[in-house]
């Protein structure tokens, strides 16, 4: 058995539209932006060979699948919260929201089904509020992959008042967004070093926690440098918080479903590869994954190892 099979349980954090580009003007991801993560791996967030320890490694992974065109949302999460090569199944990149093909994958494959199946417990981290719903409902908007994850597995569903007790995260971090949301309760903004403390507190009652943020995607559609810069600290500040509350048995795995927000040049995704980055003690058992199909694997991999541990 692996020396890995140590690492039993998993802080998966999703970026949307998080590339690894080469270093030039138009890639705000340059040295020094993320200090924190940096002196961890070694490096910058850029395109490069893989780098790897004991219990990091940073290797970029393709996105693209084997499928011509540029990578989009809906075709990637379901490849990183399935395993299926769902731009492959489909033939072709589907943006933003899942089609119907793409749900019966999830509701099918979905990796909190399948860690269910191995006797773990799973959490999405992040918090919906009930407008969410709402606007679902009178279909001024749909489900994303992450969602559709969730409902499928039958996960409880995190709210507001989770997150007001510490116990969810908001999809911006720092609940900032939730300012310009029309709801009437309000709620004092978080640094990305709380956000993560509680996203560390919620690892300790599960084995698998998700967090999704679009905030990259958002910011590398408008181009926006200002933003992207803000964002590389407070996603920094974020892992800080959640590494330094960790249980040592946790490893952090950190990736992405496409390019974007590392190449300012367009305000269109991008097909360079996404890093996997993995801290703890799981990490050298991601180094066989080669593209995004395999992390839901992998993930599943490291959960069945704990519960082989423990009974
Ligand atoms: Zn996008």
């Amino acid at each position: 058995m692996e020396r890995a099979a140590h690492g039993k349980k998993i802080v998966f954090l999703f970026l949307d539209g998080f590339g690894l580009g080469p270093e030039g003007a138009l890639n705000p991801i340059r040295p020094g932006r993320l200090p924190g993560l940096e002196s961890i791996v070694g490096r910058a967030l850029t395109a490069g060979p893989e780098s790897c320890g004991p219990d990091f490694l940073l290797k970029p992974i393709d996105a693209c699948l084997g499928v011509p065109g540029v990578p989009q949302s809906a075709t990637g999460q379901t490849a990183l919260f399935t395993g299926v090569n769902a731009p492959g199944f489909l033939g072709y990149h589907y943006p933003a929201f899942p089609n119907k093909p793409l749900v019966d994958i999830i509701v099918r494959e979905n990796v909190y089904a399948k860690a269910a199946a191995l006797g773990t417990s799973c959490r999405f981290a992040n918090a919906y509020s009930t407008l969410y719903f709402q606007y679902v409902q009178e279909k001024r908007r749909r489900h994303s992959v992450t969602t559709h994850c969730l409902l499928a597995a039958g996960l409880p569903i995190l709210t507001l008042d989770d997150m007001r007790e510490g116990r969810a995260v908001f999809w911006d971090i720092t609940r900032a967004a939730l300012a310009s949301y029309p709801i009437e309760e309000t709620f004092p903004t978080v640094t990305g070093r709380e956000a993560g403390g509680h996203l560390a507190g919620l690892s300790r009652e599960h084995d698998l926690v998700v967090f999704e943020t679009f905030l990259p995607d958002l910011i590398g559609h408008k181009r926006n440098e200002r933003s992207a810069v803000e964002f590389l600290g407070l996603l920094d500040e974020f892992l800080l918080g959640l590494r330094q509350d960790l249980e040592p048995e946790t490893s952090v795995v950190l990736s992405s479903d496409h390019g974007n927000m590392e190449d300012l040049s367009t305000g269109m995704h991008s097909t360079n590869p996404v890093p996997l980055l993995v801290l703890g003690p799981a990490a050298p058992l991601f180094r066989r994954v080669g593209d995004i199909t395999g992390i839901t694997p992998a993930i599943l991999a490291v959960l069945a190892g704990g519960k082989e541990n423990h009974g």
